[in-house]
């Protein structure tokens, strides 16, 4: 096995690429970020070595320090093959991502889609440390997810499991981006709530959605959505009510299949906290089968901004140690 002892996580996002220097302790040592070069996968790939030589530079180390490096990148990935397939956001289609960067620092490297690598995240940095069984669900602009099962992390038989957002809940629920329809990504993800938003204030125009929004719905945002609801208006509390039930029947659907010790919420919606857990809590309490709703913790994220890098290092780490 490679001799270093420092992992190095990498999370190449629509927006920055940050990347950040990790102790086998999870102590972060050094962190460094840019914005994404959206040019070609090869300012990408330029952008990665970049940040990795300087910050290896600035802690006076070489390659040979590094256990392992993690890539974690949105998208439909190849995990065997280490080939981003397609990413929404960047310019990377059919690229071997992970071999191009193995060839530079000659290091054991691995990439994987950005909701496994947060799983892995919370599995052995965050909320996760302690259980064996867990699923954690990234509530965002999308929804995803990862499943772990004692101790590892659940792939499938083409590494595309756990696509927890697109579990159907109502078949005539409205289309999702997937082109089913009803799908949980379709109703309760950020997308959903500004679609659900933009239609409920044509019948409530006294809303404070709209006055923050400056009377023009086009401009409703979850935040927006949020920001009304922390006002306490009513309609906007009404939404996250129903967002959160909904929220509740997905988990009770994954509580009751995978039967989990924990589900960890993480994504840009997990720091709407209560407003949406409350209402899902209690909906898996009632409807999950018992024993798997007495057992089941659901928790928010523990590593929020840093969620992308740490998971990429767990990324690292769980590969060398299986
Ligand atoms: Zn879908």
């Amino acid at each position: 096995m490679h001799g270093g002892r420092f992992l190095i996580g990498v999370d190449v996002g629509g927006t920055k690429v940050s990347v950040a220097l990790v102790e086998e302790s999870a102590q972060v040592i050094g962190e460094a970020k840019r914005p994404t070069p959206l040019t070609s996968s090869r300012a990408i790939l330029e952008a990665v070595k970049e940040l990795i030589d300087n910050l290896l530079l600035t802690n006076q180390l070489s390659p040979s320090d590094i256990l392992a490096i993690g890539l974690g990148v949105a998208g439909m990935i190849n995990f065997k093959e280490g080939i981003v397939v397609f990413s929404p956001n960047l310019p990377l289609r059919d690229i071997p991502f992970r071999d191009l960067v193995y060839q530079y620092y000659k290091i054991p490297t691995f990439l994987d889609n950005d909701a496994n690598t947060a799983t892995l995240g919370e599995k052995y940095y965050g909320a996760g440390r302690d259980v064996s069984n867990m699923v954690c669900i990234t509530l965002g602009t999308g929804i995803g997810g990862g499943i772990i099962i004692e101790n590892k992390l659940y792939r499938g038989t083409t590494g595309s499991a756990a696509e927890i957002g697109h579990m159907i809940i109502d078949l005539n629920g409205p289309e999702c981006t997937c082109g089913s329809f009803g799908c949980f990504e379709a109703l309760a993800s950020g997308w959903a709530i500004a679609k659900q938003a933009r239609q409920a204030v044509k019948k409530a125009e006294n809303s404070a959605i709209l006055r923050l929004a400056q009377d023009r719905p086009e401009n409703i945002t979850t935040e927006i959505v949020a920001a009304a609801a922390n006002e306490g208006d009513l309609l906007a509390r009404q939404i996250f009510a129903n967002i959160g039930r909904v929220v509740g029947v997905g988990l009770t659907n994954i509580v009751n299949i995978f039967n989990p010790e924990l589900v960890v919420i993480a994504g840009g919606m997990a720091e709407l906290g209560e407003l949406i857990l409350g209402p899902a809590r209690e909906l898996v309490q009632t409807q999950a089968l018992i024993p798997n709703s007495q057992v089941v913790n659901i928790v928010q994220t523990e590593l929020a901004g840093r969620a992308g890098v740490m998971g990429a290092a767990a990324l690292a780490w769980h590969e060398m140690s299986l």
